[in-house]
């Protein structure tokens, strides 16, 4: 094949993949594979398009309350994994959770996301109380970032008011998810995102880049996954590796690929929310304001407090919080300047 005919072949299955036509596993893999960069821009543009076709211009906020670094699990890639001896561990008093809710709903976040690492001490009772005080005192969508839980406590979460709920599949390869997550399979966490699913949670689903080991055709199978299953919020970052775990001496993921995920699950997934990651913009603070015109349609400020946020190390360099580092106010402006207004509302995925 010459460079022409590989341009036209490119451009044309960009091209049917801008028009909803859904693309084939070999078709995936070649649009990530891409490098040239008239190619790769031309794949972003059409990503851009898709994404303003739709969901629009509208940029949506979640606030994020980290409440507790503590979990039971020993995920090989994260700095919160119960082995890590040296991380300072903490967790939030029920109410300083619903305090920080109440500031969130201050301010241009529709959303609040509460996040933690699987901690016994927050029973689903307990988080069942605080979800419910956040619904009764603020008018925030409260979405969950806990982990997996049983049917019967997912169900109880969604009758407190929760509405949503993020669990990234982390890998679709199992053996790569198996040897990554010593002792959990796979399998269970699709069967907990079908449960969230059916339990009408938006649900939310998302893969690292860059995991050792990880093909192109790996990343592929990420894509067509979240596809199948109809996840609602795609999160997708770089890997980066953590100095106190098994996989420290890692290469982190590249920043182009994520770029290039992102872009092609919007052409594939059409309609979802798509955040920019904040592990992105610690691999490169440009590369997640760049992911805005690559497919991305959310932003998740830190709203983690000051005294907590440094110990929420799930990877190093990620205490960016509203408190300190990225003044809200700094991000809604950056927003406006590039024609991007901030959505109002619980910014929900608009049913196609
Ligand atoms: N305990 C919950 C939520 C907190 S972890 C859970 O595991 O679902 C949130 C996400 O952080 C994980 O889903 C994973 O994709 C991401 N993560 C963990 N370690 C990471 C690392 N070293 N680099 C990039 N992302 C990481
Ligand atoms: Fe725990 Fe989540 Fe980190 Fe795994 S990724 S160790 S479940 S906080």
């Amino acid at each position: 094949m010459t460079s022409t005919s590989e341009a036209m072949d490119t451009g044309d299955l960009i091209a049917r993949a801008e028009e909803g036509l859904g693309l084939a596993r070999p078709e995936i893999v070649h649009l990530l594979s891409l490098d040239d960069p008239a190619q790769v821009e031309a794949l972003y543009q059409a990503a851009d398009r898709v994404r303003r076709r739709c969901v629009g211009d509208e940029v949506h906020l979640r606030g994020v309350i980290e409440f507790s670094n503590h979990c039971r699990n020993n995920c090989t890639y994260c700095g919160l994994r119960r082995d890590n001896a040296k991380l300072a561990r903490y967790r939030m008093e029920d109410d300083e959770i619903v305090e920080c809710a109440l500031g969130i709903a201050e301010g241009p976040c529709g959303t609040v996301v509460l996040q933690a690492g699987e901690d016994p001490a927050f029973t689903a009772e307990r988080l069942c109380g605080i979800i419910s005080a956040i619904r009764a005192r603020t008018p925030l969508a409260v979405t969950l970032s806990v982990g997996r839980w049983p049917y019967e406590d997912l169900k109880a979460f969604r009758d407190a008011g929760a509405s949503r709920y993020l669990l990234r599949h982390e890998t679709a390869n199992a053996s790569l998810y198996e040897s990554l997550c010593p002792g959990r399979r796979l399998s269970d966490r699709i069967e907990c995102i079908r449960h969230l699913k059916r339990l009408g949670f938006e649900t939310g689903m998302g893969c690292m880049v860059g995991l050792p080991g990880q093909t192109v055709e790996d990343l592929a199978s990420d894509i067509l996954l979240m596809q199948e299953m109809d996840a609602d919020m795609i999160g997708i970052g770089p890997f980066i590796p953590h100095g106190d775990t098994p996989l420290a001496g890692h290469p982190p993921g590249d920043a182009e690929m994520v770029l290039k995920m992102l872009a092609v699950t919007r052409l594939v997934t059409r309609d979802t929310n798509i955040p920019a990651t904040t592990a992105l913009g610690v691999l490169r603070a440009e590369a997640r304001k760049r992911a805005f015109s690559t497919g991305a349609n959310v932003f998740m400020p830190v709203y983690t407090p000051k005294k907590y946020a440094p110990d929420y190390q799930i990877y190093p360099g990620k205490a960016v919080s509203v408190h300190e580092d990225m003044p809200l106010q700094e991000v809604v402006d950056y927003f406006s300047s590039i024609g991007r207004p901030i959505g109002a509302g619980h910014g929900a995925r608009r049913k196609r």
